[in-house]
C-alpha cells in the first residue's frame, strides 16, 4: 500500500479539508516523537567520546549482519545511482507487490518503511493512549516502550517464562484496557522463541480494540512459525518484518508492517515519507534470491554454536537462542564487563536492568567471534571494579515502566 490508499489518484490529491487537518494534528504530536532504534540503544551504552567505534574494533553491540546486503542487492543500489534524483512510488509498489505474492497475502495487507523502527512507533502511537496501556516482556527490547512514553501509556512489563519465551496468559492479564501487546519473536534479547499456539492465545484472549503487534525482526535466523495466519485471518494483528538483520541492510533501511488494511491506514496518520529507492529495490532484488535465507540462516547457526560449544566449555551461562543474538550471564556487574570489553576494543551489547549481571551479544563473523572470547577471556580474568560506563543520557534512564511479578 503506498503511499496512502486514495482511490488511485496521485498520493496527496484526496486529502479533504478534515482528513487534513486531522493528519495536521497527528504531525504536530509526531513532531517530538524520537524513533529509537537498536543503533541509538547500542551508542547511547558506548563508554567513549565521540560514541563512534573506533575503525578496527569488534562491533557486536547492535545485531547488526557482519555480511551486510546480499551481492544482488549491492548491484541493485550500484545501478539505480542515476535513478538517485528521482522519486518512485513504483519500486516501493513492486516490493510491497513482491512480498504479497511470496506470501499469499491480498493486496494491501503490506506497506513498506525504511526500517521496521518506524512503523514499530506508529503502531504504539496508534494504538495506546494514557487510558490503553503497552504490554511487553522482559527482557524485551525497548524501542516501543519508548514510544508509549512518549504516547503517556503506562508501560507494563511481563518476565519471560523459565523458558525465556513471553508468558503470554501473564501478559494478557496484565491489563484489562491494555491498547497494544508487544511480543518479538524471537526475542531481542534472548534470541529465544514464543510459540504460534501462544500467540493464538494471546489474539484470541486480549482486549477488544488492542492489537498484537508481533515483531519477526529475527524470525529468518530461527525455527519460529510465522505469525501470518493470524494476519490472513484478519485478526487483530500487526506483524514487523525488517531487512536490517538476516539481509544485512541495516544501514540501507527498509522494513515492512504487515496487517489488515484498516489497521496500517492507522499507521499512516504517523508518516508516509518516500521511502529511498534503493532501499526498496535492493529489498525486492534480496527476496528474490532463493538461497539466501537458508545460506545466511546456517553461517550464523554454525557460529553462534561454535560460541556456544566455547561458553558450556567454560561454564558460562547463556540464553539458547535461535538468532544473531544472546544474553550472557557474566555472574558480576555486566556493567562492568562491557566497559572492560569496550577497552578491549570489543564492542558488546547492553545490559537490562531486570538482568543485571548479563550482557546481549551479537553474533558476529569468526574471527568477530575469536577476538570476543579472547578479551572475554582476559576480562573474566581479572577484576572489574571501578569500570562503570558512562550514565545513560537522562531521557535513557528516567524508567516510568512497571515491572510485573
Ligand atoms: N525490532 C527489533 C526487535 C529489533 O531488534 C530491531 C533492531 O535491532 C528493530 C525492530 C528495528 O530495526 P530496523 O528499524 O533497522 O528495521
Amino acid at each position: 500500500m503506498c503511499p496512502v490508499q486514495l482511490d488511485g489518484i496521485g498520493p496527496l490529491a484526496r486529502f479533504s479539508r478534515r482528513s487534513f487537518l486531522r493528519y495536521s494534528a497527528a504531525a504536530s504530536v509526531v513532531a517530538s516523537v524520537p524513533i529509537l532504534t537498536e543503533a541509538h540503544l547500542a551508542r547511547a551504552q558506548r563508554n567513549t567520546l565521540p560514541k563512534n567505534i573506533p575503525p578496527g574494533a569488534v562491533r557486536i553491540d547492535a545485531n547488526e549482519n557482519p555480511l551486510g546486503p546480499c551481492s544482488g542487492a549491492c548491484s541493485t543500489i550500484s545501478g539505480l545511482i542515476p535513478e538517485g534524483g528521482r522519486y518512485d512510488f513504483d519500486l516501493t509498489e513492486k516490493l510491497e507487490k513482491t512480498f504479497c505474492e511470496m506470501e499469499g497475502f491480498k493486496p494491501g495487507y503490506v506497506m513498506a518503511y525504511a526500517g521496521s523502527s518506524e512503523p514499530l512507533h506508529y503502531t504504539v502511537l496508534a494504538f495506546t493512549s494514557k487510558d490503553r496501556p503497552y504490554v511487553t516482556a522482559d527482557p524485551g527490547y525497548e524501542a516501543g516502550m519508548y514510544a508509549a512514553k512518549v504516547n503517556g501509556a503506562k508501560v507494563l512489563m511481563v518476565p519471560l517464562t523459565k523458558d525465556y519465551a513471553h508468558d503470554v496468559k501473564a501478559m494478557v492479564a496484565a491489563d484489562p484496557n491494555a491498547g497494544v501487546f508487544y511480543i518479538c519473536n524471537p526475542n531481542n534479547p534472548t534470541g529465544t522463541i514464543t510459540k504460534y499456539e501462544d500467540i493464538e492465545y494471546a489474539v484470541a484472549n486480549k482486549p477488544k480494540g488492542s492489537v498484537v503487534l508481533i515483531d519477526e525482526a529475527y524470525i529468518h535466523f530461527s525455527d519460529a512459525s510465522p505469525s501470518f495466519d493470524l494476519v490472513k485471518a484478519d485478526k487483530d494483528v500487526i506483524i514487523l518484518r525488517t531487512f536490517s538483520k538476516l539481509y544485512g541492510m541495516a544501514g540501507v533501511r527498509c522494513g515492512l508492517a504487515i496487517g489488515r488494511p484498516d489497521l496500517l491506514a492507522k499507521l499512516q496518520l504517523y508518516g508516509m515519507n518516500p521511502l529511498p529507492i534503493m532501499a526498496v529495490a535492493a529489498a525486492t532484488t534480496s527476496l528474490q534470491v532463493q538461497e539466501l535465507v537458508p545460506q545466511r540462516k546456517k553461517i550464523n547457526a554454525d557460529i553462534r554454536q561454535e560460541t556456544f560449544e566455547w561458553l558450556a566449555a567454560s561454564n558460562y551461562k547463556f540464553t539458547p537462542s535461535q538468532t544473531n543474538c544472546f544474553m550472557l550471564d557474566t555472574g558480576r556487574s555486566g556493567k562492568e564487563v562491557l566497559a572492560a570489553m569496550q577497552k578491549k576494543n570489543v564492542y558488546i551489547g547492553r545490559v537490562w536492568p531486570s538482568w543485571p549481571t548479563y550482557v546481549r551479544i551479537t553474533v558476529g563473523s569468526h574471527t568477530d567471534m575469536e577476538k570476543f572470547r579472547a578479551a572475554y577471556t582476559d576480562v573474566m580474568n581479572s577484576s572489574t571494579a571501578g569500570l562503570e560506563p558512562m550514565p545513560l543520557p537522562r531521557r535513557l534512564r528516567e524508567t516510568p515502566f512497571t515491572h510485573l511479578s
